[in-house]
């Protein structure tokens, strides 16, 4: 194989465009947006994601940008330290088992690394067209030009254009729940990831993303549509969280502008297998979009990039390496979006018999952290 196109450029698209270029892949990249950017809220890093930049060689890089934890410290809703438990590192001894960073920083690192390493980069562009054109994918693109690849990648999101031309439509599924996400200053006391247990069907919790900030998380339910509007998002968080103690009384006067708080309601996706057809391969959200309950998101597009770029060195014949990764990606993904829609799900309905957050949590951690 010499040419791909990877359309997106998220976390997938950037990571895939990083890992195939250093395999000596010509890589064409397209993103429908003006810019390459995400938006300034922060993003949790759990084990997986970490082992999977150091994988991408920009691991140490996102450490000295970000800020790393080895606990995950769990509150009772009044502020009680009820529970503790350390996150170890699958990077190595004495490195951070978490980290909490900027979406932004993450995003330069990766589109930095990505341009480095030879991808091409357009952005405004979209595919309208990607059919068959003998052993190769021919793409029209919005612009009226089009192009001929043996690969092309969609990476795309959950809302995937690339999912939607080659494999039908599929509606992303709403879980009833949103998060609305604040920057703040981050408090000395706050030097582990930090979760509240839920106040009624309000969850909060605490990522640390810097010495002098970290992201503040609080989830609740919330009907198909609703969308808060910018003037009111301050009173919105600060009467969800007025139920909580300790820190998070704190902090409560710190929420003050529109502008450090991000909202987003959880919708979800997970395309049957195979994700493949022909020489159309989805990967990331595209494929598989999760809720952000384990923090996992991120970590399955690292390693979605990781993956692919392995299975095509080790496979002859291209059909075999795309074969090989689907299987490969398709169960651990699923385990993801399952046990991340149960939480939610339990969040969302308090007392609902059986439900232990905090063992499943911790058991998908454990299991996350094995070599995927
Ligand atoms: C509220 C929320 C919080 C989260 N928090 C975490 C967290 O703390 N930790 C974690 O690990 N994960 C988290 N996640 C999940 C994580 O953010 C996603 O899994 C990850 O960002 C998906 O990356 P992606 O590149 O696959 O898709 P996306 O980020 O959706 O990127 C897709 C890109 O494709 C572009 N695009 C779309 N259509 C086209 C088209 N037709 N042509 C060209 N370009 C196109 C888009 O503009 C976009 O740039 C969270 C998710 C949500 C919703």
């Amino acid at each position: 194989m010499t040419k791909a196109l990877i359309v997106g450029g998220g976390i997938s698209g950037l990571a895939t465009a990083l890992v195939l270029s250093r395999r000596g892949i010509e890589i064409d990249l397209v993103e429908r947006a003006p810019r390459i950017e995400a938006l300034g809220s922060g993003i949790t890093l759990i084990g997986p994601a970490l082992r999977a930049l150091d994988g991408l060689g920009i691991y140490e890089e996102c450490v000295a940008e970000g800020f790393g934890v080895t606990d995950f410290e769990i509150y009772t809703p009044d502020g009680v330290l009820a529970d503790k438990f350390p996150l170890p590192s699958p990077v190595g001894t004495g490195q951070p088992g978490l980290l909490g960073m900027m979406r932004p920083t993450l995003h330069r690192i990766l589109l930095d690394r990505a341009e480095a390493e030879g991808a091409v980069l357009r952005t405004g562009v979209s595919p309208v067209h990607i059919g068959p054109a003998g052993a190769e994918v021919e793409v029209a693109f919005d612009t009226g030009e089009t192009g001929h690849y043996d690969l092309v990648i969609g990476s795309d999101g959950l809302r995937s254009t690339v999912r939607d031309l080659v494999f039908g439509p599929a509606a992303p599924e709403f879980q009833g729940q949103c998060v609305l996400r604040v920057v703040l200053p981050r408090p000395a006391e706050v030097t582990a990831e930090v979760q509240f247990r839920p106040a009624g069907d309000v969850t909060v919790g605490f990522t640390p993303t810097s010495a002098d900030s970290m992201y503040m998380y609080c989830m609740f339910p919330v009907e198909a549509g609703y969308r808060p509007r910018e003037e009111d998002l301050v009173d919105l968080v600060r009467t969800r969280i007025e139920p909580f103690g300790g820190v998070v009384a704190r902090i409560r006067d710190e929420v003050r502008e529109p502008g450090q708080i991000n909202y987003a309601a959880f919708e979800t996706t997970l395309a049957p297998g195979p994700w493949y057809r022909g020489r159309v391969l989805i990967l990331g959200d595209a494929a598989h979009c999760t809720t952000p309950h384990l923090a996992a998101g991120a970590a399955m597009c690292l390693e979605d990039a990781l993956a692919l770029g392995e299975e095509i060195a080790a496979a002859p014949d291209l059909d075999d390496a795309l074969r090989a990764f689907s299987s490969r990606r398709y169960d651990r993904c699923k385990y993801v979006v399952e046990t991340s829609v149960q939480l939610s799900y339990w969040q969302t309905h308090p007392g609902t018999p059986g439900a232990d957050h905090q063992r499943v949590m911790a058991e998908a951690f454990g299991r996350l952290a094995e070599p995927f």
